[in-house]
């Protein structure tokens, strides 16, 4: 490591995927939106194959393009467009599209006239979350545009689907509820003469606490990654992502010493300020000045002060750390060091945000395991 570093296991996210896997007999989507929720869109993918996935989900056109150029073949599902977009390179390069509106569909249907193939689509119904997808007193109106346009031969309902509200909370009242959505608007599209391969709803979540939300496709995201969804759970998930940075210098400073921007910490006798070169162009929160943990000579420290672009500082009492040795900011957690899990709760955010906050390009992401 030169300076700073974000590690990936990719080891880890093929075990992930496998222990999902081993947890569900329908097939596994592995999302890896987000620039795979920080870790790198393209290793993550190759290692959740790896592991048997035999899907990919993405959020946007642009990255299942990408996943494409890269040259994945398998079946990736794509599911946030705006009008206007060109859906018509999507077809042509055989994405999986979402349609959760009769606008949507109808670009759809102008996509595959265009691109001169059938149209692979997912019809999204919105059991509650409020985001994508028809609502349920839209829904027949969707299915009978699908209906028409698939016996047009503009496109091939290869989905239903839908998405969870508070699968994160087993046992919340929502989640039966959508279930029970979910089934009456399957039983709806069979009646509209829609009777897709593939009914997918479960996210992470689910994926590890309701086996019967897992229909024929489920799609782990943040799993994948090793974090889990469930607070208090780990399932047996191994966080992938570990953040790290050598220190670049030390120096003793008396009590009473301001540290950082706004001396919003000072010594409190005299003592060693060690200084960690990642900051929050680096994906370090500013949200957790005073308050984020990091490993450092073996204890763990909090930072002192604010949290600056480039870096942080730790106050490291009279231990023996010099420049150049190694502070963890987060990790797997094996050496009794802070997980993402840990910064999420300082900070009052959810570990899928402190690790794709971690996806930015200043920071060499280095993998091991898996191809490489
Ligand atoms: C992000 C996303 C997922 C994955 O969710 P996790 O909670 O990370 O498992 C699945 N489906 C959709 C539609 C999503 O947007």
């Amino acid at each position: 490591m030169w300076q700073a570093e974000v590690r990936v296991d990719l080891d880890a996210i093929r075990d992930n995927v496998a222990l999902l896997r081993a947890r569900t007999t329908a097939e596994v989507m592995a999302v890896v939106k987000g620039d795979g929720y920080g870790h790198g869109m393209l290793p993550s993918a190759r290692a959740a194959l790896a592991g048997g996935a035999t899907w990919l989900g993405v959020a946007t056109l642009g990255e299942g393009l990408a996943l494409r150029r890269a040259g994945f073949e398998v079946p990736v599902l794509a599911w946030l467009h705006s009008p206007g977009m060109p859906l018509h390179e999507g077809v042509a390069a055989g994405i999986d599209l979402n349609a959760g509106s009769v606008q949507l569909l109808g670009e759809l249907v102008t996509a595959a006239r265009r691109a001169e193939r059938t149209a692979r689509v997912h019809l999204k119904l919105d059991t509650g979350l409020s985001r994508g997808g028809a609502t349920p007193a839209e829904w027949p109106a969707l299915l009978e545009a699908a209906a028409k346009a698939q016996a047009d031969g503009d496109i091939d309902v290869v989905g239903v689907w839908s998405h969870f509200v508070y699968a994160d909370e087993p046992g919340h009242e929502t989640i039966d509820h959508q279930l029970a959505l979910f089934a009456e608007g399957l039983a709806t599209a069979e009646r509209a003469g829609i009777t897709p391969r593939y009914r997918h709803i479960a996210n992470s979540a689910a994926t590890l606490t309701r086996p019967d939300a897992h229909y024929d496709l489920v799609r782990p995201g943040i799993a994948v990654y090793g974090l889990s969804p469930v607070a208090g759970e780990s399932y047996g998930l191994r966080p992938a992502m570990t953040a790290r940075a050598r220190v670049a210098l030390t120096k003793r400073v008396p009590a009473g010493q301001g540290v950082s921007y706004g001396h919003t910490y000072f010594t409190e006798r005299d003592t060693t300020l060690a200084l960690v070169p990642l900051g929050y162009a680096d994906g370090v929160p500013r949200a957790a000045s005073n308050a984020g943990p990091v490993q450092l000579g073996g204890k763990r420290r909090t930072v002192a002060g604010r949290v600056c672009m480039d870096q942080i500082v730790l106050d490291v009492g009279d231990d023996p750390v010099v420049a150049g040795d190694v502070a963890t900011l987060f990790g797997a957690g094996d050496d009794g060091g802070p997980t993402a899990d840990d910064w999420a709760a300082v900070i009052g955010t959810i570990n899928y945000e402190i690790v794709t906050r971690f996806g930015s390009s200043r920071v060499p992401r280095v993998y091991q395991g898996g191809a490489a």
